[in-house]
């Protein structure tokens, strides 16, 4: 029996939390979000596409870099190819990610690569900023401050798996980014995913 370990909270006893971004590299915003992450010395933890990082290598190797945490988010974001997209981070940062996040948190994503995730941490999250609607920056904000308490897991996006929408995605995100950091840190210890004390639960692989 195969066991997948999934988990959407750290230890509700402990103020780490952490900030994820979903769905790049993006061209044209995830290096404005890592500065705006430098600027407060908050370390993150970004869940790519294959695709992107295939597109935009340099963007993730300078993610790495800066200190953040890579985690893998299938190579189309439609297809569950989780390997795939593990083959391109590899590629572009020599190394490959433990942590894999099903795209809309769809656990039937990871059914039939059991084998390959037997091994790795399945993040989902607690906490949906839903910066993906069309809605404002102020119901961004009060949607990650309402929900967010100790050991949240808190989902951003800097990209998209559509061409159309990557000059466009992030920008309420960016713009409000501040005052999120500003409010959570006063009462939270912002951290990347790795660091936390994350609360597994286990599914055998024929619940999936
Ligand atoms: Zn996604």
């Amino acid at each position: 029996m195969i066991n997948l370990r999934v988990a959407s909270f750290g230890n509700r006893n402990k103020k780490d939390i952490a900030i994820t971004f979903d769905d790049g590299p993006n061209p044209y915003f995830t290096q404005k979000i890592l500065d705006t992450l430098d600027s407060f010395n908050v370390k993150a933890t970004f869940f790519v596409i294959g695709k992107r990082c295939l597109e935009y290598p340099e963007i993730l190797k300078e993610t790495k870099q800066r200190g953040h945490l890579i985690g893998n988010h299938t190579f189309s974001h439609k297809g569950g190819d989780f390997e795939m997209c593990n083959d391109e981070i590899d590629r572009a940062i020599g190394e490959v990610s433990m942590y894999v996040r099903p795209p809309f948190y769809d656990l039937s994503f990871c059914g039939k690569e059991n084998r390959y995730l037997q091994d790795k941490f399945i993040i989902t999250g607690d906490v949906d900023s839903k910066d993906y609607l069309s809605i404002s920056q102020d119901e961004i904000f009060k949607n990650v401050l309402e929900n967010t308490k100790n050991g949240s897991i808190i989902d951003f996006h800097d990209g998209s798996e559509i061409d159309d929408d990557l000059k466009i995605r992030a920008q309420k995100t960016l713009d409000i980014l501040p005052k999120i950091i500003t409010t959570l840190r006063s009462q939270f210890n912002l951290v990347r995913i790795d660091m936390m004390d994350l609360q597994f639960i286990y599914f055998p692989k024929s619940y999936i």
